[in-house]
């Protein structure tokens, strides 16, 4: 009854985000699934749960917005990074510690997860590096809160523009496989990597193989509903 309209509310919110541009959050993830969602291939049908989580994680991002103002420490938040061709994005905070700048991203994880935290992910240091590279800004934190337990802890990155040279590189490779029509290779671990037991896209990359293809040819052959 009413839990079938939450669900069909979250469900109809997530399916307008139709991607037209490279977000920031899409540093790390892989190339193929990137692909997949600019080419609007029908997804496995999110579970509106997770939905629910992922909102939850942004209510803790905004008590912590709250107390960042109240410490009167020089701060703005959900900053855009300047508009450019390749990639949009808006980082948690910018602000001010000790005279020196930071780009802050928050991240709300599970308590398991927390615990194993022993060093910054490396698809949340991929983003935040881009952060520094759009805000010319070169310090970083990456604060983890454990959202069961409330606990917190931060890591200080610093701009690494070799590794943020990388990361455009790549964007701007998978730009030119999106526009020309060309399927990327699966992950080198594909189907052991992690990205790949979350997928929503796991069924047709299980069908194009691992190789990089040419998408039109395959979408004929394996009946695709057009793109919207
Ligand atoms: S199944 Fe794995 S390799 Fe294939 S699109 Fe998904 S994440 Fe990428």
């Amino acid at each position: 009854m009413l839990k079938e309209l939450i669900d069909k509310f979250y469900l109809e919110q997530e399916n307008r985000k139709n991607q037209l541009h490279f977000y920031v959050t899409d540093a790390g993830k892989c190339q193929r699934a990137v692909f997949f969602k600019f080419k609007n291939v029908s997804a496995e049908k999110t579970d509106p749960r997770l939905l629910r989580i992922f909102e939850h994680g942004e209510l803790l991002h905004r008590n912590i917005f709250n107390i960042l103002y109240r410490l009167k420490i020089g701060v703005t938040t959900e900053v855009k990074i300047p508009e450019q061709e390749l990639i949009s994005g808006r980082a948690d905070a910018i602000l001010c510690l000790g005279g020196e700048n930071y780009v802050l991203d928050i991240k709300s994880i599970n308590s398991m997860a927390f615990r194993k935290l022993m060093a910054p992910k490396e698809e949340n240091l991929y983003q935040i590096q881009l952060y520094l590279h759009y805000f010319k800004i070169k310090k970083g934190i990456l604060l983890y809160i454990d959202k069961d337990m409330q606990e917190i802890k931060e890591f200080v990155v610093n701009y690494d523009e070799n590794l943020v040279s990388q990361l455009l590189i790549g964007f701007t490779q998978l730009k030119k496989k999106i526009e020309t029509d060309t399927l990327p290779v699966a992950l080198f671990d594909y189907p052991t990597n992690w990205q790949c037991g979350y997928c929503q896209y796991r069924q047709i990359c299980d069908m194009a193989g691992k190789q990089e293809i040419p998408w039109r040819e395959f979408k004929t052959r394996v009946q695709l509903a057009p793109e919207a």
